[in-house]
């Protein structure tokens, strides 16, 4: 392993212990051995994850007087998987060792041997795919393998009952198309936001939380004329811009890679992804793609309906093009807690200096954005600390911790981000007042107990 590799995977197994170890995430079905790929966002994690989905929610939808939100159902008519196309195509293509039986992507392991794979005109495997890599077995011949979750909808369990757990959630932006625009009285352009999960069976998940099974999206379609679209992909790519800047990541981690045209998707004109400096490697985080109107001719062609916007005051009909941006959430948290992770040399109380690991999380960001630490569970401190505590739970989210030494204390709210500590001492009963610790300064300012509301509310606008 080379000296960047090790470091990288170094660091993730100190995020990976970090996220455990404070409550961010944990292995799912730990108690039974775990479940291959699945992962819960403990109560830090849950914390963190609902602040960003909030943060895309307020400045996308309720940010801007041409957006409306849609939370669609996960399991929809399977004929709208026929219309997009997911039953015939979402597929990867896959190789069975007949030795070992493992299995294998037959274009990663082109890819690996430097062959651009042209698996849609495969008739037979290529000579490159008969061989397995691990243990020398023959290959099968590449097989065309669903990625779509199957299940059965009522008690029978038989074809007419299949229904499929939705593999994106852009698809009912474009189902439900038509009752948003009678429902509402959008403008025009105008888009529909959702934020849900999606799952995908990939052959080949991994990475902790990069690519899962089960993953939450936050997407956006936005409707264009035809002669706008170039316009308002801009547009998009901008606020995506912003939107990274705005989650902490650092500019020179975040690369926009324009997809050559000979990649793209068959109905997409433009894509552009967005990828990140995670420790394993550059890869995606979001998405840009112009996707014309394929989807809503398509269900229009499937459905038989109308999916027209009438224009209201010169009546012209027409179909609109789309921009479809997209969001994993998920790789937004992985990407947030790789970028806050920061490890430095910090003074101890004896003189000496410490490794300090502190999440330096935008503020907004914090699971926990204020801590209240009494110095001792003496009854005298707990008669300020508390009501104090409780006042400032109207304001903002709040840890409440009075164990262990003030140290102790301080290195716990470092390590989950905390950007503000509270501690209140036995001086605190004579002067009315608090000493307030920055966690990226570590800077201490003494408050009045009754400006610290305001105290904090200046320290977190605009942050
Ligand atoms: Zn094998």
């Amino acid at each position: 392993m080379s000296k960047k590799a090790k470091a990288e995977s170094e660091m993730m197994l100190k995020l990976v212990s970090l996220a455990k170890r404070r409550g961010f995430i944990f292995p799912s079905s730990e108690i039974y051995g775990g479940f291959a790929n699945t992962w819960d966002y403990g109560p830090l994690g849950v914390e963190l994850k609902n602040n960003i989905k909030r943060m895309w929610w307020q400045r996308f939808v309720h940010g801007r007087g041409d957006m409306v939100g849609l939370d669609a159902s996960i399991l929809m008519n399977p004929k709208v998987w026929a219309a997009s196309g997911h039953l015939a195509n979402f597929t990867d293509p896959l190789v069975d060792c007949k030795k070992c039986k493992k299995r294998f992507r037959a274009d990663h392991l082109l890819a690996a041997q430097g062959i651009k794979p042209d698996l849609g005109t495969m008739k037979e495997s290529p000579k490159e795919l008969k061989i397995c890599p691990e243990c020398g077995g023959e290959l099968t011949s590449v097989r065309k393998f669903n990625l779509m979750f199957k299940t059965f909808v009522g008690p029978l369990e038989d074809e007419s009952a299949v229904a499929y757990l939705r593999p994106e959630t852009a698809q009912a932006m474009f189902v439900d198309f038509k009752n948003v625009i009678d429902s509402t009285r959008t403008g025009f352009p105008f888009g529909i936001a959702q934020v849900g999960k999606a799952f995908r069976n990939e052959i080949t998940p991994g990475n902790f939380t990069f690519r899962t099974r089960e993953f939450e999206q936050m997407e956006i379609e936005y409707f264009v004329r035809e002669q706008d679209w170039q316009k308002y992909f801009e547009h998009w790519l901008n606020e995506m811009k912003e939107w990274v800047e705005a989650l902490g990541l650092k500019a020179e981690d975040v690369f926009y890679h324009e997809i050559e045209a000979e990649d793209l998707a068959h109905y997409s004109k433009r894509t552009v992804d967005i990828e990140f400096n995670f420790p394993f490697g550059r890869d995606e985080l979001y998405g840009l793609a112009y996707r014309t109107d394929y989807d809503l001719n398509q269900h229009a062609k499937f459905s038989g309906q109308d999916l027209q916007y009438t224009d209201p005051e010169t009546n012209e009909k027409f179909v609109p093009h789309v921009i479809e941006p997209t969001w994993g959430v998920d790789r937004s948290v992985l990407a947030v807690l790789v970028a806050a992770y920061h490890e430095e040399a910090a003074p101890t109380a004896d003189g000496k200096t410490e490794t300090r690991i502190v999440m330096k999380f935008p503020k907004k960001l914090a699971p926990y954005q204020v801590a209240v630490l009494p110095l001792s569970k003496k009854d005298e401190l707990k008669e300020l600390s508390q009501p104090l505590a409780q006042a400032l739970r109207q304001h903002f989210s709040v840890h409440y911790d009075e164990t262990q030494s003030i140290g102790r204390r301080y290195r716990r709210q470092d390590e989950i981000g905390t950007p503000y500590c509270l501690t209140i001492d036995f001086e605190s009963l004579n002067d009315q007042a608090v000493t307030i610790r920055d966690r990226d300064t570590m800077k201490q300012e003494r408050v009045k107990i009754d400006e610290v509301v305001n105290y904090l509310k200046a320290k977190f606008d605009g942050n």
